[in-house]
């Protein structure tokens, strides 16, 4: 499996804010967002047995599989090796390609509405729906059926760009309460 990093912080994001988590960031992607800020080209190669003794060096249960686009590499026999050591496994997807059956969270980030049908979700139900508002496009939950439903201010590297798309994101959550506002609060606190 090709593996970008493996790292323990905090989930920053989503229902999940705050909990001590592992990220095995999977290498590649299947989409070219335009705002995509994550470095998930680099890999290194890990049999599924060495990810998950990896993982098991770290005191979290909470296992956040991340990517790049996860779905495109990852296997039932890996989630159940992270099983088999009591851990919670979460994927974070964009939703594109279809999930192993045995995933415990899923979050799905939509990105159809920014880049066009080859984004679009063949995943129908999450445990979440996670949507970047860039100021421009509507948020839409793309006919995904969740528990919960966030909406997150993009990062542009622009201060000013950003609080105005972070108001935008307060106001439409005010008027349409089955959202609620995630922040990348590790972005606020300077941790990974
Ligand atoms: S789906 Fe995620 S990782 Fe892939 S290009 Fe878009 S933002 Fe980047």
């Amino acid at each position: 499996m090709k593996v970008n990093e493996i790292f323990h912080s905090l989930q920053g994001e989503g229902y999940n804010t705050g909990k001590s988590a592992v990220f095995v960031r999977l290498a590649g992607c299947n989409l070219q967002c335009p705002f995509c800020d994550t470095d998930h080209t680099a890999f290194e190669e890990m049999a599924e047995e060495q990810i998950a003794d990896t993982v098991a060096q770290y005191p979290a249960s909470l296992v956040v599989i991340t990517g790049g686009e996860p779905a495109l590499q990852l296997t039932s026999s890996l989630i159940d090796r992270l099983h088999a050591k009591r851990n919670t496994v979460a994927v974070e997807t964009n939703g594109t390609l279809p999930l192993p059956q045995n995933v415990d969270w899923i979050t799905v980030s939509p990105k159809q509405d920014f880049v066009g049908e080859e984004g679009k979700c063949v995943i129908t139900r999450a445990n979440e729906v996670k949507v970047i508002f860039d100021g421009e496009h509507p948020v839409s939950d793309c006919g995904i059926t969740a528990e919960h439903y966030f909406v997150q201010p993009c990062d542009t590297g622009n201060t000013r760009k950003n609080r105005k798309i972070s108001n935008l994101c307060v106001e439409f959550v005010k008027q349409n309460p089955k959202w609620r506002l995630s922040l990348q609060t590790h972005k606020l606190l300077g941790i990974r």
